[in-house]
């Protein structure tokens, strides 16, 4: 099983909630907005999928979603 954290850029508001639920991966840029999430989504660890669900279900935006094959 592989997990990608991924991102609608066009969504995200730099709410920073994210932030908060998922700073093990993500860190604020200097405008507030999540970096390390690629083009392409951010490939989890196990470790890590738990924190990215909780990042997904508590962006104001719905920016997020969590790819899982
Ligand atoms: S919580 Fe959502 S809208 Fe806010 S910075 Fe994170 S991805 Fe963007």
């Amino acid at each position: 099983m592989s997990a990608t954290l991924t991102i609608d850029w066009s969504r995200c508001k730099g709410h920073g909630v994210c932030l908060a639920a998922f700073g093990e991966r993500l860190t604020p840029d200097r405008w507030g907005y999540p970096q390390g999430i690629p083009t392409a989504g951010a490939s989890l660890d196990d470790k890590e999928i738990t924190a990215a669900r909780t990042a997904v279900t508590t962006c104001p935006a719905a920016a997020l979603g969590l790819r899982i094959e």
